[in-house]
């Protein structure tokens, strides 16, 4: 392995028809890659596919906009019985996301996803595991009861906060790590270049945000690659080997 995808989802029914191929991709251009759950038929899926492939692991939990579908339940037992297998290794992607709001009982469907970050952050904390968060329009409330616990091990993926986060989140000792968007915008040049090199991550976050020169098509972990050399661009430096280093040393692979 050359590089990791830190956030794939090639646990999703849209790899199901072809995942030989794009486990294929992945070797020739040796890459490696974190399966992210968002519910807990797709960790479970993750998990298996983890599990029978090498440089492949995943991470388990529920997505904020699927807790509603979960009717605000998060079952600690099912997950318990999945972090116990093998190359399972941290807890997301969880968090907070108030991006689209239900037209009614707004104040409910967010406590709900409170109450069922909180019961993640801490079923990630007494397993000892590190955490991923999905974050959208939800920066403040989410660090804020990151706050609340000590010792947690934290990567924000997809980051998109502002300078002030960023500068929050890094003197609290966590992560972030960055998909294909940075290839085709300029919009988070910024946050990489003030972000230093041992916190930062790559990942792709397939099958959405292509990056370029791939966009239009259906996105998939080996095309982390792209990511990589915007990464390094920006900071003026191949990042490849640092970017892996970082992933190994964070999620502890
Ligand atoms: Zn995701």
């Amino acid at each position: 392995m050359k590089y990791i995808d830190i956030h794939s989802h090639l646990n999703f029914d849209i790899y199901q028809d072809d995942l030989d191929v794009v486990l294929g991709n992945m070797r020739e251009s040796e890459v490696g890659s974190i399966l992210v759950g968002v519910d807990p038929k797709s960790s479970k899926r993750a998990v298996e596919i983890s599990s029978e492939n090498d440089d492949m692991y995943s991470v388990v939990g529920i997505h904020p906009i699927y807790v509603d579908e979960m009717n605000g339940e998060f079952d600690r037992e099912y997950f318990q019985s999945l972090v116990d297998e093998e190359k399972v290794i941290g807890v997301g992607e969880i968090g907070l996301d108030f991006f689209r709001l239900p037209k009614e009982g707004v104040e409910k469907y967010k406590s709900d996803q409170v109450r069922v970050f909180r019961e993640q952050v801490e079923f990630a904390k007494d397993n000892n595991l590190p955490i991923m968060i999905h974050c959208r329009e939800a920066y403040r409330e989410t660090i804020d009861i990151l706050r609340e616990y000590d010792d947690l091990r934290v990567d924000f993926h997809f980051f998109a906060g502002d300078r002030d986060i960023l500068e929050e989140i890094l003197a609290l000792g966590y992560y972030v790590s960055f998909t294909g968007v940075i290839t085709f915008t300029k919009d988070y040049d910024d946050l990489i270049l003030n972000t230093p090199k041992d916190r930062l991550m790559s990942e792709t976050d397939c099958p959405y945000v292509t990056p370029v020169p791939y966009r239009g098509q259906r996105n998939e972990p080996a095309y982390v690659v792209e990511v990589v050399k915007r990464i390094g661009e920006i900071k003026g430096k191949d990042m490849s080997e640092q970017l892996l280093q970082n992933a190994r040393t964070f999620w502890g692979i």
